[in-house]
């Protein structure tokens, strides 16, 4: 059996089964030790240190306690501790995005997903670079400014060239006051050499998720194909960082796993990135199993309910309190409306998971990857997160200004979101309201902006953005940023 080391760069070492086996017993054997849960919550809410907060965080050990603790009065204490880590560290910013589907051919056989090989009836496509053009015009005009690219693995239908020639694609449309300024990419475990690649043109954050941590569910989940080698996934955000990209997303599938072995083994993942490449993940994304072509989720014996969704969503936001934390359209509107508070940083809005979903007027089926929970349009989006006292963000600055990996973090860590972060999300709004939103959107957003411009502690700092503001609102003029 292998030993458990955070260090090491074998994935049944830093993700040991072993430890986690023990991590959930110490878990069920304290879950209502209300000393040691106490205590937790204590080392984990923020401290103020100098003009920024200092958060502990938790381990994977600490974290599986108040994971398991299953006493209301505790559980909502953690909530509040969530929100107070969200507040410190992100303020009440929620940045947008959208998935573009590129290709759905796909060599696998994981069995809950509907583009495994053997599907033969989904529509299988693959867009043209002109098709790319179509649907990055189609997203700009919704007014999204960063992209998650999404494609199932195939290397003869989907090589790396083709997606490195998509990006460049999607950089270079400019349609109207429209860009899009970041292209995350969420691609099949690849080579350092292939990441290597994607760095060098340009993407945002690397992101691929575990499925599972536990590697015999893994193994039978991915029954055929390269992705049912357990190591080369697990271990491929170690290459991606060897390649040189060092903003990385880390996620399970719940609903495929037991819950709270998945936490576990994110966690564990999360500290083994931050021992071994000195920065932790970049996000981490919490999808949850979703009905889909030819895939019944109930077929799972593992689905987790609203309020366990909940109380994972809060216990990863006070483990990894710098990390941004990911909630997609496969949520619904009563969910997400809940989960904001807890520590979520960015979210989907008006998705299609279809290849090529975004230039019909109707969402089609025909290809999806899953049914979307969520299908409101971004100004509703935009509305409803102002609505939940909440910043609707489209800021890309960060990356663009070199701030990646540590560099990101320091921010954070430095109390310069309100600085910076504050600033470059009201300005992004109001290119967002200038340019895309309904009147009503538009009226709510720059009272909304008044609001917050007050809340900016630099002088200097405010009357700049409030300068960038009125020339977004009288000119032509965009992309500005601290
Ligand atoms: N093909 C890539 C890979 O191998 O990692 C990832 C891209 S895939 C388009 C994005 C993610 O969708 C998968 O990692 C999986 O977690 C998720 N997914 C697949 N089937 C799903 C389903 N039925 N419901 C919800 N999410 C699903």
């Amino acid at each position: 059996m292998a030993a458990y080391n955070p260090k090491s760069l074998i994935a049944e070492e830093f993700i040991s089964d072993e430890e986690i086996r023990e991590t959930l017993a110490y878990a069920e054997k304290n879950k209502n030790n209300i000393e040691l849960i106490d205590e937790l919550l204590e080392k984990a809410r923020p401290k103020k240190v100098g003009n920024g907060y200092h958060c502990a965080g938790l381990t994977h050990r600490e974290a599986s306690v108040l994971l398991a603790c299953e006493i209301p009065e505790k559980i909502e204490e953690m909530y509040k501790v969530a929100e107070e880590i969200k507040l410190a560290f992100y303020g009440n910013r929620i940045v947008l995005f959208a998935p573009l589907y590129l290709s759905n051919y796909c060599v696998n056989g994981c069995l809950y997903c509907p583009y495994h090989l053997k599907n033969k009836h989904i529509a299988r496509k693959k867009l043209t670079q002109e098709e790319i053009r179509a649907e990055v015009i189609a997203l700009q005009d919704m007014g999204h400014k960063r992209l998650a690219l999404e494609t199932g693995e195939d290397p003869v239908n989907c090589p790396i060239e083709y997606v490195l020639e998509s990006i460049k694609t999607i950089y270079g449309v400019h349609h109207k006051n429209g860009d899009i300024r970041r292209v995350n990419v969420n691609i099949a475990a690849t080579t350092v050499e292939n990441y290597r690649k994607l760095k060098e043109v340009g993407i945002g954050t690397y992101i691929l998720f575990q499925e599972t941590y536990h590697k015999e569910s893994y193994e039978t989940l991915h029954p055929t194909g390269p992705k049912h080698d357990y190591a080369y996934h697990t271990e491929a955000m170690d290459r991606a960082m060897e390649g040189g990209i060092d903003d990385v997303g880390l996620g399970v599938l719940f609903g495929l796993d037991k819950y709270r072995y998945e936490f576990a083994g994110l966690l564990m993942h999360a500290e083994h990135l931050e021992a071994v490449h000195g920065v932790g993940p970049h996000t981490i994304s919490v999808p949850r199993l979703k009905k889909a072509d030819d895939i019944d989720p109930t077929q799972f014996d593992n689905g987790i309910s609203d309020d366990i969704f909940e109380h994972i969503v809060a216990c990863i936001r006070i483990a990894v309190p710098y990390t941004g934390m990911i909630i997609s359209t496969r949520e619904s509107e009563e969910v997400r409306t809940k989960v904001l508070r807890l520590g979520i940083s960015q979210t989907s809005g008006a998705s299609r998971t279809s290849v090529g979903g975004y230039t019909e007027t109707n969402r089609p089926h025909d290809s999806e990857q899953f049914d979307v929970s969520d299908q409101r349009t971004v100004d509703e989006v935009v509305s409803w997160l102002m609505d939940n006292g909440q910043i609707p963000s489209f800021c890309t600055a960060c990356y663009r200004e070199g701030r990646t990996g540590d560099r990101f973090m320091s921010l954070c860590k430095n109390g310069q979101i309100l600085n910076c972060c504050q600033p470059n999300a009201l300005m992004t709004l109001a290119e967002y309201l200038e340019d895309y939103a309904s009147p009503e959107t538009k009226k709510k957003g720059y009272e909304l902006i008044e609001r917050e411009l007050l809340k900016i502690p630099n002088p200097k700092t405010q009357s700049i953005a409030r300068e960038n503001i009125e020339a977004i609102r009288s000119s032509n003029r965009r992309d500005f940023r601290f």
